[in-house]
């Protein structure tokens, strides 16, 4: 079966012309200037008539039922999938966990079968490493042969995902030998907990302390530091959710070294800030995450943006990982649980299904980015880092048939009412932003179109994934 694009305006990470795609079966198998081929015939034919064709966005940091202070994430992989579609994002790399003290292989066994035949788009895995011993090195060489080529560690959460700088080392040295990538949540948790602890005693427990708690230098020591033991161990470097401008101006200035440091942002740091945590009552614990959404007088959010578009940021992610205000019906109340000590605020928002649009409302919508590097920084360069280029994160011939229709002339606007991950807030609610998703296709088959969804669970399949394609 063929299904045709036509009249639209076909958009990558380096090309805009008006084409029309052929797809067959689940690849893109033609692209042509309107008119002259003959690709109508017996196809099913969608008009995209003043719309862009674009490629399926690329989630590389989402979190479905993670296990976190004493709750889950409440989206599990089906309804986070499926939230993900709506938002036109058709792949996701979530995280699979090492619980401390157990086998590394025995974590990823658990999260393959969590995501099994429940997601309604493509996901890879990437895999969190917290007790580097000899074992769990020579299990990130068996992963390397499972497509899982990037493993991630902290040097925040002392006690709970934190790694010491010899273990941290350790585990960039088997990066550097096997190939793989290693993607660091940079904070000084050590330091960190000494803030909150004091806070705590001079009786700070409201939310916004959350982020006071967590100074920008804490990230910025943590990403100079974990910069430096990379550049000595010889591995790919990938600094996750970034938020303060003074870490980014670490992985800037190692990558005008020459060094294979990357970094992230999430759109929650490019919107969000000290006004949203200063919400009346509890509210401000709808945005309490690490890192921290910053204060807005420091400008981290200009300078963030500025930063995607000189390419020292190459990605947006959404570190998606929502817990509820009120009383989920399976995990019961969750971010209530820090009600009078923000410590104990599951640390985690909602976003996986909001991205595509707020980056395209705040980078095109509103002039910061152009439309190529939109779609470079919310879906080419996340195929490319995490080895799935040009499988996924384009549309050329031969690629998979992840397509966006989107609509320039519409707005959307943003809210819990309208939105399909399993939460019950939406932390932009009310924003009307410009753009809107007309159709989603993943691998041939129209998952969203106009306003209804066709996709089942079972739909997405596991991506085995290469290396990284970002190298200097
Ligand atoms: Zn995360």
């Amino acid at each position: 079966m063929t299904t045709l694009i036509k009249n639209g305006t076909v958009v990558t990470a380096t090309e805009i012309m008006d084409a029309d795609v052929l797809i067959d079966g689940e690849k893109v198998a033609g692209i042509a200037a309107p008119g002259s081929h003959s690709w109508e015939e017996g196809a099913e034919v969608i008009d995209a008539s003043g719309k862009y064709v674009l490629p399926g966005g690329i989630d590389v940091h989402t979190h479905m039922e993670l296990p976190f202070g004493g709750t889950f994430a409440s989206d599990d992989f089906e309804s986070g999938t499926r939230a993900a579609a709506w938002g036109g994002t058709t792949t996701i790399i979530d995280f699979a966990v090492q619980v401390f003290g157990e086998n590394v292989m025995d974590g990823y066994e658990t999260w393959m079968e969590k995501a099994e035949g429940n997601c309604a788009i493509d996901y890879g895995m990437h895999m969190i490493v917290g007790d580097v011993t000899d074992q769990a090195l020579k299990e990130m060489d068996m992963l390397m042969d499972e497509g899982v080529t990037s493993f991630k560690l902290f040097t925040a959460y002392p006690g709970v995902l934190y790694s010491d700088d010899g273990k941290i080392f350790r585990a960039m040295q088997k990066a550097a030998e096997n190939g793989s990538t290693i993607m660091m949540h940079a904070e000084n948790g050590i330091v960190i907990d000494v803030l909150r602890e004091q806070a705590l005693q001079r009786g700070e427990t409201d939310p916004i302390y959350h982020s006071i708690t967590r100074p920008p230098v804490t990230e910025a020591e943590a990403t100079h530091r974990v910069i430096a033991y990379a550049e000595l161990a010889g591995c790919p470097l990938y600094v996750v959710h970034m938020s303060a401008k003074e870490a980014v101006e670490e992985v800037a200035i190692a990558r005008n070294r020459g060094s294979n440091v990357f970094g992230e942002t999430c759109p929650q740091y490019l919107y969000l800030g000290w006004k949203n945590l200063s919400e009346p009552g509890f509210d401000g614990a709808k945005y309490v995450c690490s890192t921290p959404v910053r204060s807005e007088d420091q400008g981290h959010q200009e300078a963030l943006w500025r930063y995607l578009a000189t390419n020292d940021l190459q990605i947006v992610s959404t570190d998606h990982c929502p817990f509820c205000m009120g009383d989920h019906p399976v995990h019961g109340t969750q971010k209530r649980l820090g009600e009078g000590d923000f410590t104990k605020i599951p640390n985690g928002l909602p976003g996986v299904e909001d991205r595509m649009r707020m980056i395209y409302h705040g980078a095109v919508g509103e002039g910061r980015l152009s439309l190529n590097r939109f779609v470079e920084v919310t879906a080419t360069a996340p195929a490319k880092m995490f080895g799935l280029f040009p499988q996924k994160g384009t549309i050329a011939v031969g690629s998979d048939a992840d397509i966006l229709v989107w609509d320039p002339e519409e707005t959307h606007v943003m809210s819990v009412e309208s939105s399909h991950m399993d939460v019950d807030y939406n932390c932009y609610e009310g924003t009307e932003v410009k753009g809107e998703i007309d159709k989603v296709i993943a691998r041939g088959k129209v998952l969203i179109s106009d306003g209804e969804y066709h996709g089942e669970k079972g739909d997405g399949q596991y991506l085995k994934r290469g290396t990284c394609q970002l190298l200097i």
